[in-house]
């Protein structure tokens, strides 16, 4: 980008966008400061060879004015002006190339940047509490990862040089000016100010246009989505004509709103406009010049240098206007990036120990999450023998799945304890405590990857006839031959788009399997499509847990009368412990469950067409 071409058109400054909220006591600035540590030296070296570049160019002009001013002269020496020729060619070169050297320099800094800033935020990443990477969502991660660190590459890379030239060249060109005539520095030094001010407005007013845009524009992007994903449910009330009538009302508020907003700031655009590029600097410094040449203090000679120097400080404003949104947005990604990296990483043990069964105990455990006003668990105790099956049952937002989050460690216990095998698990390596766990949640999480290596994740040197066999305890072998295009090499799609829940659920239960660990922890699915799937899920879950250490999070109480052990959880604490008949003959919380489900059989009986139900 070439600073003179920018200067020219006033459109081509950048919006700047909105500041992102950081962290207390991470300014986006600061943020923006500690990640560019890394290569600080070499953007450093940028910087300074940008601003010899910068005057090298301004002493290019000054050449090229002496050579003009020469010419002026009663005789002039053709010596001295191919010397002054000669200066002027070495200046433009010299800017040329520095300026060349320069952004390669940032550039080749700024990919470094890019890859260790990937490296430093994938390895964090692993480190970071399962719970917050679940609570920040992959979609916000790769934003980070990918936009901002990329935003943060290019907006380095770029901002670096032009601070180096656009700082350097005006002042070097207000030095020559003053070397040239200092009644002319002085016209354009008065001038400067107008010109701030201008840009300021062009600025303030980007911004604010920006904006207003991006509000509009959201409005219009909600009001489609809006249209197209409420179609089949506003069909049913209406023939379309209302909800259009709302997309169109969106899109007239947004022309009136960008109408208006041009109306009302017309003149100080112009005033902007007018300002900010080098004509009327050009007009103030051949006036002075003019009317000093006139009255006889000063040579056409200067006046000529005066003309080609007086305008190059101005030039310089365009470009200092795109740097600052250059380094607003390169800031806000920062701030983004300093976020994640500032997560503090689950505290590993300096002598991990390997848990000695499959037993799980909670001790008086108290855990609330950040920012919620009241304890999620408060004073937790419960006991699961290894080989044993816990169900856990509750109202919902009773502390179930955040019980079955923190034994694979999610979060770390605020008071009390989680013992797997007798042991604490904050002294088993994490990776060691995930070992001894597979995990069964509701939102089956799939990568896009084949059907073999979904279910290979869990133990990836399982050989084919391995993840076939884990497969078929799954229910899932009949349906991935039968059913897939390409049978265990079928690729699912980001999230498993490709199949149906109920398969998605059996792929997850297969990798689960195959993971061989002795303690499993399932959050039983609430509903089921068909029930065909039902049964082959049953039959799945039951291969899974058998044998092993199970919690399963209950939805639906028939799915667990038979559990070693029902835990009800009210509020966070423990409500009752026992059996499925010791707790229907206590007559408490669970019988009361109890007696609503058995209700609620009676009701579906008939209508579900599957007896799965007792
Ligand atoms: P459900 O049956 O509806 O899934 P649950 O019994 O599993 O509910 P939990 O999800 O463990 O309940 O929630 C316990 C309490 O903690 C609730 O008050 C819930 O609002 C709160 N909670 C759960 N997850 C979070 C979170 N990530 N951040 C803040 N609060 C949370």
């Amino acid at each position: 980008m070439s600073d003179t071409a920018t200067s020219l058109q006033v459109s081509e400054v950048q919006p700047a966008p909105p500041e992102v909220e950081a962290e207390p006591g991470v300014t986006p600035g600061s943020a923006l400061f500690r990640v560019t540590e890394p290569v600080r030296g070499r953007l450093g070296a940028s910087l300074a060879v940008a601003a010899v570049g910068g005057t090298a160019g301004v002493a290019g002009f000054v050449g090229l004015a002496l050579a003009l001013g020469e010419l002026f002269e009663a005789e002039t020496d053709t010596g001295t002006v191919v010397a002054f020729l000669v200066l002027a060619a070495t200046g433009f070169l010299g800017r040329f190339a520095l300026r060349a050297w320069s952004f390669l320099l940032s550039h080749l800094a700024s990919f470094d940047l890019e890859q260790r800033l990937r490296g430093d935020l994938a390895a964090h990443l692993g480190r970071v509490p399962l719970g917050e990477a679940q609570r920040l969502g992959s979609g916000a991660v790769k934003k980070v990862v990918q936009d901002d660190v990329r935003g943060l590459h290019m907006a380095v890379a770029d901002a670096v040089p032009l601070a180096g030239f656009t700082v350097a060249q005006p002042i070097a060109a207000l030095v020559a000016l003053g070397f040239v005539d200092w009644r002319l520095l002085l016209a354009v030094a008065l001038f400067l100010p107008v010109v701030f001010i201008g840009m300021q407005l062009t600025l303030r007013d980007y911004v604010e246009t920006r904006r207003r845009y991006d509000e509009a524009n959201e409005a219009i992007n909600a009001a489609t989505v809006e249209f197209v994903q409420g179609m089949p449910v506003v069909r049913t009330f209406d023939d379309g004509t209302v909800s259009f009538r709302r997309f169109v009302d969106r899109v007239k508020q947004f022309n009136v709103a960008t109408t208006n907003w041009q109306n009302n700031n017309r003149s100080a655009m112009i005033f902007a406009n007018l300002t900010v590029a080098p004509l009327p600097t050009i007009v103030i410094v051949t006036a002075v010049g003019i009317w000093l040449t006139s009255n006889g203090s000063m040579s056409p000679a200067t006046l000529v240098a005066a003309i080609l120097i007086g305008t190059l400080p101005v030039e310089s404003v365009v470009p200092l206007m795109n740097l600052s949104n250059l380094i607003n947005d390169s800031k806000a990604g920062a701030a983004r990036i300093v976020e994640l990296l500032d997560i503090r990483a689950l505290p590993e043990p300096e002598q991990p120990k390997v848990p000695a069964d499959g037993t799980v105990e909670f001790r008086g455990v108290r855990f609330g999450y950040a920012g919620a006003d009241r304890d999620a668990l408060d004073g937790v105790d419960l006991r699961i023998a290894s080989g044993t099956v816990c169900a856990l049952v509750g109202p919902s937002g009773s502390g179930k799945s955040t019980v079955a989050r923190l034994i694979p460690r999610f979060w770390d216990v605020d008071a009390g304890q989680v013992l797997v095998g007798g042991v604490d698990v904050r002294e088993v390596g994490s990776d060691e405590l995930l070992k001894h766990m597979a995990m069964v949640f509701q939102d089956p999480f799939l990568l896009s990857d084949t059907v073999a290596e979904n279910i290979r994740l869990a133990r990836p040197a399982a050989t084919d006839e391995e993840v076939e066999a884990a497969a078929r305890a799954a229910q899932a072998h009949d349906f991935i031959v039968g059913e897939l295009p390409q049978g265990y090499a079928t690729p699912v799609g980001e999230r498993g788009a490709r199949l149906s829940g109920g398969q998605r659920q059996r792929i997850t239960i297969a990798r689960a399997l195959l993971a061989d660990a002795p303690i499993v922890i399932l959050d039983e699915a609430t509903s089921f499509a068909d029930p065909e799937n039902e049964a082959a899920i049953q039959d799945a879950i039951a291969a899974l847990t058998r044998g092993r250490t199970v919690l399963v999070i209950a939805h639906r109480l028939s799915t667990i009368v038979d559990a070693d052990q029902i835990v009800v959880l009210e509020s966070g604490r423990v409500a009752e412990t026992g059996t499925h008949p010791e707790l229907v003959a206590a007559g408490g919380r669970y019988a009361r469950l109890w007696e609503h489900h058995q209700r609620a059989r009676g009701w579906g009986l008939g209508t579900t067409g599957k007896a799965t139900d007792r």
